[in-house]
């Protein structure tokens, strides 16, 4: 049975993921690209301001994108203020946010959760989309009900603007779901640099590392009598990011609530 044609919207399309989701959008047969938003080329078509072949006009005011283009999907890829503002936006003129960009917080979260609730229409938030990384998450929380003491190492590149990075802290957060609450280390450990020992959340160490060159990358490590287990994920470029886009673009049809972490809608 041919699937039904998805309209989406991309904010950020010249971005490092946006560009990759638009040519996500362009090679699937059932999505449309039917606009972008972006603070420059307003009114100027995709295909003239980046590799596309994309007829779709380029908007500086999401609202007039929404009211002329009438997306089904907006693909939100840019920074944590306009990403909230556009998922707001988005929500309430009944388009169904996809949201790759990090950075929100846990009351951003609760205010989009309720504006979600209210509008009764489906938005995915997710700080990692990449299979790979929701699979590594999901086999951390698995080991933490064994082993208790973990440290989650993230490395990214150096462009990237939150630290911790969302995936880390979701890490912590689910892990801490499971796991004895513990503060790990030695009770009189001292630290000689402040932040040597990383942040804490709920007794759980994040370090971050910023390179050039690096991608996204994470490893959790537990530590037991005698031996260690490491789960780790490497993204080596941004299209390890699209498939998990294509889902959420797929299943934020079928819903009528916010999920927030791609785990909550793979099996
Ligand atoms: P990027 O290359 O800097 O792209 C961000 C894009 O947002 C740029 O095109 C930028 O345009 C645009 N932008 C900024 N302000 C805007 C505004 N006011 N209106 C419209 N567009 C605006 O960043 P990236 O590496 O693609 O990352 C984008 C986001 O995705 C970040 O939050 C990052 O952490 C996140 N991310 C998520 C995942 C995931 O799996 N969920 C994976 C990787 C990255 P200008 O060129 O004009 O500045």
């Amino acid at each position: 049975m041919q699937k039904e044609t998805i309209k989406i919207a991309i904010a950020g399309p010249r971005g490092r993921m946006g560009s990759e989701a638009v040519k996500l959008v362009e090679d699937t047969a059932h999505f449309e690209l039917v606009g972008a938003i972006d603070r420059t080329y307003n009114r100027e078509k995709l295909s003239d301001v980046m590799i596309s072949s994309s007829e779709a006009v380029i908007y500086t005011d999401i609202t007039e994108c929404f009211s002329e283009t009438a997306p089904d999907v907006l693909i939100d890829l840019t920074t944590p203020e306009i990403g909230k503002l556009h998922t707001k936006i988005a929500l309430e003129h009944g388009v169904r946010p996809v949201v790759g960009t990090t950075g929100f917080s846990e009351s951003d979260l609760n205010e989009l959760m309720e504006l979600t609730d209210e509008k009764g229409i489906g938005a995915i938030i997710a700080p990692n989309f990449a299979l790979g990384a929701v699979l590594m998450m999901k086999f951390s929380q698995m080991a933490a009900n064994y082993f208790t003491d973990v440290e989650i190492i993230e490395q990214h590149h150096d462009q990237k603007l939150d630290a911790p990075s969302g995936t880390a802290l979701k890490t912590a957060e689910m892990i801490s779901a499971v796991r004895e609450a513990k503060m790990q280390g030695h009770p009189d450990e001292k630290e000689i640099l402040p932040g040597a020992r990383g942040a804490d959340q709920n007794g759980i160490r994040l370090h971050s590392v910023r390179l050039p060159g690096l991608i996204a990358h994470q490893e959790v490590m537990f530590g037991g009598d005698g031996q260690t287990l490491k789960i780790r994920h490497d993204s080596y470029n941004r299209a390890s990011f699209m498939s998990g886009v294509k889902l959420a673009v797929e299943q934020v049809m079928k819903i009528d609530q916010l999920v927030y972490g791609l785990e909550n809608i793979i099996e």
